[in-house]
């Protein structure tokens, strides 16, 4: 609609001119951004983190063409803190305007807070950094432990470009309390029917802003409701398991779901793994899941072994078999033809 009608699609309520700013993002979707101070309502999840105000926060999402950097200087700022709106790349100079600016908070990616607290550990800068709030990808709990290993109190929050933030950890670290602001439901994937707390659907959220009202608009990712269980932290908000996956990125086989980063999990513990695809076929009405594996130069794995960890993960049976796979090649491949 946007394509045939910019900006955007005659549905925005009012000129352009009440807008703060627009984005281009993600890909070709047009963002507007309205008029309040918190538009993203980020500063719940901020606080949720320990962040307050006056701390000094490194920012280091994207302020180019995307909301990412705003969402967070915007909800950052709501609080009082100070923000050092660092964006992407230049890794030895952010290194070093936080350690001369003594950022105490930092808000971004892991995977970049853990480049630059290792690029200053490399360069024998001192970083100030006491908490860190992560966000736009996903935090293992490896990487956690890793980053929390330098004194950093590491919590995540969850949000999209068009829907901003949707939950935030607290200190329990145990799932992600929904933002209260915006209606978050996880539907059945197949029914599209609200989901029982546990199982597993696609994330929907509503927000009733003036500027840019999305009803149940869908994130493309899977999660799920935690069964309502008091928090120690007093919240009374429900919560998230965490993510589970993206949409399409699952598929039943043989009547369960079979996920690509479930696959990925169980093959990045055989090194010898260079690349996968599994295949999904279905004959005589049985579906078949067969794993193409292409190993590294001069490796080998154990077939049966990886096959059975597979199994033990995915929780369905399928073969592994040596072969080649192309390097952009989709985690999974469903190549049943249902008539
Ligand atoms: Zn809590």
């Amino acid at each position: 609609m946007q394509s045939e009608n910019p900006p955007f699609a005659g549905l925005l309520k009012g000129p352009v001119s009440r807008l703060r700013r627009m984005f281009a993002s993600p890909g070709p979707t047009l963002v507007p951004q309205g008029g309040a101070v918190d538009y993203w309502r980020f500063g719940m999840a901020f606080a949720g983190c320990g962040i307050k105000a006056g701390d000094v926060v490194m920012n280091t999402l994207s302020y180019h063409l995307t909301p990412g950097g705003f969402m967070l200087d915007s909800g950052l700022r709501s609080l009082g803190c100070v923000v050092i709106p660092a964006g992407t790349g230049q890794t030895d100079l952010q290194v070093k305007v936080a350690s001369s600016l003594k950022a105490t908070g930092y808000a971004g990616t892991p995977s970049f807070l853990r480049t630059l607290l290792l690029h200053a550990l490399d360069a024998n800068v001192p970083l100030h950094f006491e908490v860190a709030f992560a966000t736009a990808e996903m935090l293992p709990e490896s990487l956690r432990a890793e980053l929390e290993g330098f004194g950093i109190r590491v919590l995540q929050g969850y949000a999209t470009a068009d829907l901003g933030v949707l939950a935030y950890e607290c200190a329990e670290k145990n799932g992600m309390h929904l933002q209260p602001e915006c209606i978050v439901e996880i539907l059945d994937l197949e029914t599209g029917k609200p989901a029982e707390p546990g199982q597993p659907g696609h994330v929907v959220g509503t927000t009733f802003d003036a500027d840019y009202p999305l009803l149940r608009f869908a994130t493309g990712d899977i999660s799920a409701l935690a069964p309502s269980a008091p928090c120690s932290c007093g919240r009374t908000a429900p919560k998230l398991k965490g993510l589970l996956g993206r949409v399409g990125d699952a598929i039943k086989v043989k009547g369960m779901f079979v996920r690509g980063s479930e696959i990925e999990q169980v093959m990045k513990r055989f090194p010898a793994v260079a690349r996968f695809q599994a295949v999904v076929t279905r004959a005589e009405h049985q579906d078949h899941l067969n794993y193409v594996v292409e190993l590294q130069p001069g490796a080998s794995v154990d077939t049966g072994q990886l096959a059975n960890a597979l199994r033990d993960t995915v929780k369905v049976r399928g073969e592994v078999s040596i072969g080649t796979v192309a390097a952009n090649a989709p985690r999974i491949d469903d190549r049943r033809v249902w008539k």
